[in-house]
Parts: C-alpha cells; sequence; structure tokens
C-alpha cells in the first residue's frame, strides 16, 4: 500500500512520551495565547468595528493576507521571500493537521484510513514542492539580513544613544526564527531520505525533495538508517513541538496577530482622527498610560512583525529626528509585555476565571517619559500617515501617536511654539493671529466682486484656509485660482470673515478640544448658506472637511481645486493648447496623495498644459512629507538638523534640469519656496503652485 507510518517501529512507550510532550507544547501555546487576549480585554472598547462589518473585513484582510500585496509593496525581494514562506508553512501546516486527522482520529476511532493511495502521493508531492518554497524563502529571507542588510532592519533607535540590550534581542530573535524554519524544512527532507532509503517504496517520484537526499544514504547499512531515523526523527518532532509552543511568545507571534491586525484596522486611519468617545469625556484625553489605549490598538502592537517599512517611510526618521513609528510600536509593546509579566500565570488564568480585566500596575503608568516614548519623539511627528500606509499588517502609528499627543496637550507639555499658536487660533480663529474681517483682503485686489457665500447662494463654496487666505505668496496663487474660475464662469463664493482655521492640523497636534470648537463654528456657518459642493486648494482642510466634519453633521462633496481645474478642462471651460512645454517635477501632498487619493488630477493637468512630468523617486503614495503636517509648521526644527523640505528638495533637484518644482498646496508653497533658498538651490530651480502654470496657460 502507498502510504507511510508516522510510528513506524516505534515502542508504545515512545508514541504515549510523544503524545504528552505535544500535549505540554499546545498548553503552552495555549497559554501564550491567552495572555494577549487578557491584555485586549484591558483595553478600552472604542475602535472596535461593528459586527456588521466584520465578514467584509474578514474576505478585504483575506485578500490582502493571500496576495501579499502590502508585504511586496516597495519590497519586491522580501514579498516573493515571505510568500514562499507564508504558503509553504500554511500547506506544511495544513499537511500536519491531516495527517494527526489520519493518524490520531479517523483510523483509531472510525477504523477509516484515508492516508494511503492516490491521496498519499498526491499530498506527498504538494508537500514536497511547498517546503521547497519555505526553504527558498527562508534562505532569501537569511541573505536579505546577513548580506543585503537594508537599513530598515538596523534595529538602531533614534531615540536612544546606543543599542539597547532588549534590540539584541530582537537581532538574535530574528536569526533564531528564521534558522529553526531552516532546520525544520532540512531535517524534514533528510528524514523523508532516510525512510525511502530504508523503505524503498518505489514511487519515489512523488517526493522529490526526499528522493534527492535519500541519494546520499545509497551505501549505508539497514542498522545505521534505522538509527538514524529515529534520531532524527525525535530531534524534528521536538523542534517543531517546541516550535509551536513558542510561537506566540517570539517574533512569529506575528502569525496569530497580524490577520486580525488587518480585519480590525480602521481603513481611515489617520485620515479620520477618532473623536473623544461620550464614556470617557471625563477622564483626561488620549493614552497616557495603557490603560487608556484602546484594544485594538493593544493588539496592533503585538501585531508588528518588525519589518522596518514604517522606519523606512518615515520623514522624520530620515531627517534625523528622535522618531521611528517602528519604535515607538515596540517600545509600547514592551511596555504592554512589562506589564503582563508582572500579573503572571495566576492573574491570567484568574482573569479568565473570573472574566475581569487585570487594572493597576503597569497599566497605570506613563508611557510617556522616563525610559518609555520620549516627549520629543512624540512631538517630531508630521503625522503624514506614510508608516500607517506602509504598514503591512495595519498598525495605525499615527493615530496612537495622536493619542500620545492628546495626552501631552492636556498636560501642558506641547513646544511652546506650538502652544503660543494654537493660544493664538484660539483666540483669533487662524494661525496668523490676523482679525477675523481681514480674512478676505485678498479680493481686494481682484477687479471683479467674489459672492460673499453666506448671503447669496452659489454653485461651489470656497473654503480658502489659513495659508492661502493670509499668507502673501499664497494668496498670489489664491487671487489665480479666483480668476481662473471667474474665467470658467464658477459660480463660487467664499465665507470672508465666517471661516475659521479647518482644525486639520489642530487636531493632529492632539488639541482636540480646539478642533472641536473651530469645527463646530465652521459647521455652523456651513449650515447657513446654500451651496452644492465645497472646494478648497488646501489638502488638510480638504482632509477634515471632507473625512471629519461628517461626524459633525456636515456631509458635503468637498473637492481639492485640482480636481475641479481638471474638471473645468475636460469641459472645456478652461480652453488650453498644450502650449507649456517646461520640464517639472510635482509633488504630492500628503493631506491630498496619501489620505485622499488625490494623484492623478493633478498629473492630468500637468500633461493638459503641455508639461514634460519628470517624477521624484518618491511619488504618489510614496511621497516625502514637507514637513508642515501635524502641526510641525509650527514648532521650529532642531539647529543644525535638515528640514524634510530641504531633503525633498534635494531629491528633485537630482533629477537634472528642471523648469519647476510644481505643488497644489498654500503649506507647500511656503515650505518649498524657504527650502529651496536655504538649501542654496534658488539658482537651479524654482517653485509654481499648479495653479499658476495654469492661469499662465490659459
Ligand atoms: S506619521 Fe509620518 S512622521 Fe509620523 S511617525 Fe508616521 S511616517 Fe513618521
Ligand atoms: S509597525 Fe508595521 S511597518 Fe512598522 S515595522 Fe511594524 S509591521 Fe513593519
Amino acid at each position: 500500500m502507498k502510504t507511510r507510518d508516522v510510528f513506524w517501529d516505534f515502542e508504545p512507550a515512545l508514541e504515549v512520551l510523544w503524545y504528552v510532550l505535544a500535549a505540554l507544547s499546545t498548553l503552552v501555546f495555549l497559554y501564550g495565547v491567552a495572555r494577549p487576549v487578557v491584555k485586549y480585554g484591558r483595553g478600552q472598547r472604542y475602535g472596535l468595528p461593528p459586527r456588521r462589518e466584520l465578514p467584509g473585513r474578514v474576505r478585504d484582510a483575506l485578500r490582502i493576507l493571500l496576495s501579499h500585496v502590502t508585504v511586496k509593496r516597495r519590497d519586491a525581494y522580501a514579498g516573493w521571500a515571505h510568500a514562499g514562506i507564508f504558503y509553504g508553512f500554511v500547506v506544511l501546516f495544513i499537511g500536519t493537521v491531516i495527517l494527526a486527522i489520519n493518524t490520531d482520529l479517523t483510523e483509531p476511532f472510525f477504523g477509516w484510513r484515508f492516508f494511503e493511495g492516490d491521496f498519499y502521493l498526491g499530498y506527498s508531492i504538494v508537500l514536497d514542492v511547498l517546503g521547497l518554497a519555505l526553504l527558498a524563502g527562508v534562505v532569501l529571507m537569511m541573505v536579505r539580513r546577513g548580506v543585503l542588510r537594508p537599513r530598515k532592519l538596523d534595529y538602531d533607535r533614534p531615540d536612544r544613544e546606543a543599542e539597547t540590550p532588549e534590540r539584541r534581542v530582537y537581532r538574535i530573535g530574528d536569526w533564531v526564527f528564521v534558522g529553526i524554519l531552516l532546520v525544520l524544512v532540512v531535517t524534514g527532507y533528510v528524514l523523508e531520505g532516510v525512510r525511502i532509503a530504508m523503505d524503498q517504496p518505489g514511487y519515489d517520484e512523488w517526493s522529490p525533495a526526499g528522493w534527492v537526499a535519500a541519494q546520499a544514504f545509497g551505501g549505508v547499512g539497514d542498522g545505521a538508517l534505522h538509527a538514524m531515523r529515529h534520531t532524527l526523527w525525535w530531534f524534528h518532532g521536538l523542534l517543531a513541538i517546541g516550535f509551536v509552543a513558542a510561537i506566540p511568545y517570539t517574533k512569529a507571534a506575528h502569525m496569530l496577530t497580524s490577520f486580525v491586525s488587518l480585519v480590525l484596522r480602521d481603513p481611515q486611519a489617520g485620515k479620520r482622527l477618532r473623536a473623544i468617545p461620550p464614556e470617557r469625556a471625563a477622564e483626561p484625553a488620549g493614552y497616557g498610560s495603557l490603560g487608556d489605549f484602546g484594544a485594538v490598538h493593544l493588539l496592533h502592537l503585538d501585531a508588528c512583525t518588525k519589518c522596518g517599512k514604517c522606519h523606512e517611510a518615515c520623514p522624520a526618521l530620515a531627517t534625523g529626528k528622535p522618531l521611528s513609528p517602528r519604535d515607538v510600536v515596540l517600545e509600547l509593546r514592551e511596555q504592554a509585555n512589562a506589564a503582563m509579566e508582572e500579573i503572571g500565570i495566576g492573574g491570567v488564568l484568574g482573569v479568565l476565571m473570573r472574566r475581569d480585566a487585570p487594572s493597576g500596575g503597569r497599566f497605570a503608568q506613563p508611557v510617556i517619559g522616563g525610559d518609555g516614548v520620549r516627549a520629543d519623539t512624540v512631538w517630531s511627528c508630521m503625522q503624514c500617515n506614510a508608516c500607517v500606509e506602509a504598514c503591512p499588517v495595519g498598525i495605525e502609528q499615527a493615530p496612537i501617536i495622536n493619542q500620545l499627543r492628546r495626552r501631552l496637550v492636556e498636560e501642558g507639555e506641547l513646544p511652546a511654539n506650538l502652544q503660543a499658536t494654537l493660544q493664538t487660533i484660539h483666540k483669533s480663529g487662524n494661525s496668523f493671529g490676523e482679525r477675523a474681517r481681514k480674512r478676505g483682503r485678498w479680493t481686494e485686489e481682484l477687479d471683479f466682486e467674489v459672492k460673499d457665500a453666506r448671503k447669496e447662494s452659489v454653485d461651489v463654496l470656497w473654503f480658502v484656509g489659513d495659508y492661502a487666505s493670509f499668507d502673501p505668496r499664497s494668496q498670489k496663487v489664491t487671487r489665480s485660482l479666483a480668476r481662473l474660475f471667474r474665467a470658467a464662469d464658477v459660480d463660487f463664493g467664499i465665507l470672508y470673515d465666517g471661516e475659521r482655521n479647518s482644525g486639520n492640523d489642530v487636531r493632529r497636534a492632539g488639541e482636540e478640544g480646539l478642533f472641536e470648537a473651530l469645527a463646530e463654528q465652521n459647521v455652523a456657518v456651513l449650515e447657513e448658506c446654500d451651496f452644492n459642493r465645497i472646494v478648497t486648494s488646501d489638502p488638510h482642510s480638504l482632509n477634515t472637511l471632507r473625512n471629519e466634519y461628517p461626524e459633525l453633521g456636515a456631509g458635503y462633496e468637498v473637492l481639492h481645486h485640482t480636481a475641479l481645474l481638471l474638471e473645468l478642462i475636460e469641459a472645456g471651460r478652461l480652453p488650453l493648447d498644450g502650449g507649456l512645454s517646461y520640464t517639472v517635477t510635482y509633488h504630492d501632498p500628503c493631506y491630498l496623495g496619501r489620505h485622499n487619493g488625490g494623484y492623478d488630477a493633478p498629473r492630468q493637468i500637468l500633461r493638459a498644459l503641455g508639461c514634460t512630468l519628470v517624477e521624484m523617486p518618491r511619488n504618489r503614495d510614496n511621497s516625502f512629507c514637507c514637513g508642515a503636517g501635524g502641526g510641525r509648521i509650527w514648532i521650529p526644527d532642531e539647529p543644525g538638523t535638515e528640514r524634510p523640505s530641504e531633503n525633498r528638495i534635494h531629491e528633485a533637484v537630482s533629477l537634472g534640469e528642471l523648469d519647476y518644482f510644481v505643488v497644489s498646496c498654500p503649506k507647500d508653497v511656503t515650505m518649498y519656496e524657504d527650502a529651496i533658498k536655504t538649501s542654496g538651490n534658488a539658482e537651479r530651480i524654482e517653485l509654481r503652485e499648479l495653479t499658476e502654470l495654469m492661469e499662465e496657460a490659459v
């Protein structure tokens, strides 16, 4: 019969020993699973998706998992290597379960043995080949770690002086993880080879890798093969059940948490920050201790695979700031694990029996300060969402950092300039400290009247935003845009002194109360107006108006000016002849691109203008933040450090001869006009807002 016997030639006592050890391994594994479940039970309930969304979320997470799309993104090598490991492991795991069902269930209890004949042959070849995929993946990962050594795997913490002991443990843990997988696969094949050499079954072609291994044992006698098989069987078996027991405690834990993280992640993470839930309104805002964390965020901490994609994407890290989103996640995870260790086995079992959650102890201690997350780490973030977008397992680094900021703001631990600006916004309704009646002054240099949308109905309500209203350089762009709207016969109006700062960056700076006040004032004014849709040239305002104001009852259609301009071009209302033959590069603003998917309209306009677009290496969803987001525009950079905007200008200049560096955000106008000068490139490149090129062409 074509088959193989798991316990071939084993004494019954050894079989019993095997089952005892396997049961022990399962118990250790189950405790390892129970421990974080207890921890998540300690988390706050907010952030959990409604049950009705779960089927769709599971389907989406499965699609991501099976396609490996997020692992392959921007790192095809790691993606394919991981796919080999993943599919190899999954198939070998399923194969082991099938074998166990036959050996421990259907055969002893029902006398039905299906692990034979054609089924067995098919089983053999599938597992043999997928084992090779696992082997190839492991070897590729080892080459990557040992030879290619990408920076994202370096584990250097930008917020610590030297390598910390726990980082050495991470490094060793990574090698042990891939090393064990390698040894498991290799010993599996050698064991198979020894069995084939002993048994000479005559259908070796169904186990090609095992057959190759068997060739090495051609001249070895039966007694030696016998001893070898026993030794290898126990070595391989003990390693396998040891690996299973260790899964929840090691890097392998991501096998359990990553999928759940993908299911529970907020698809709007970063675009729409969560309001303070009513039941927490009386508590201090944000995350001050682990006990404040949402259950989903506690799970996110465990889901981190340490892949370093967010570490690599972070503009704060790239410009020498003491922030790596990966390290924030790992730091918080270490704190959460220490809190669980404090509770111990007795505490975990007690919670499981009594069904209450542990509290006090480390769960109540501050997560910021001391040996924990540094306050300047938290304030280095630009809330650009590059980390969230890059993370293959759906971790919400930027919203977690925002929650840490909320607590720092609550405790008054914020940079002085930021504090002063927030006070200015509180008093005047704008970040320039200007009187409200000066908000519409930019219109005075136009040779036509701009409608007051509060007094007469308009088709398009233009939410201008602080920078486009008050900054002298951006005001020129704002007037260009007004002239284009007029040329295209757009029925538009503005709110004049009724408009307030939209609050997007106030919220991302952690000042939730001020955000709510600003948003409510804007919503109250908008509700009094009669219009069809909102347009804004400010991606920051666009983001909060589109994604956050609906929760305050203001669910309007909100367009970026580039989308409206493209619409007007396509409708023939802004005739162009494609006569601008400039060579340009274009910077994707984080809040237009990554947060709102506005990648194509600016590029289509540039094409319609006749410009040749040369893309920077970091473009579209991989765009590099200008450094203004998350309130960073109000926090001075450390003297002597490179600013993100300067880093970006160097990237643009490295493309060669360009006529213009094109932007489509008023804050980008401010940041890059300055960076072009401070980076010493005033002679080499000039900034134009897309609207200005449009007006030139029209
Ligand atoms: S939001 Fe941007 S700046 Fe902040 S941690 Fe993420 S990548 Fe870094
Ligand atoms: S947080 Fe996500 S992107 Fe960053 S290292 Fe962990 S798994 Fe990778």
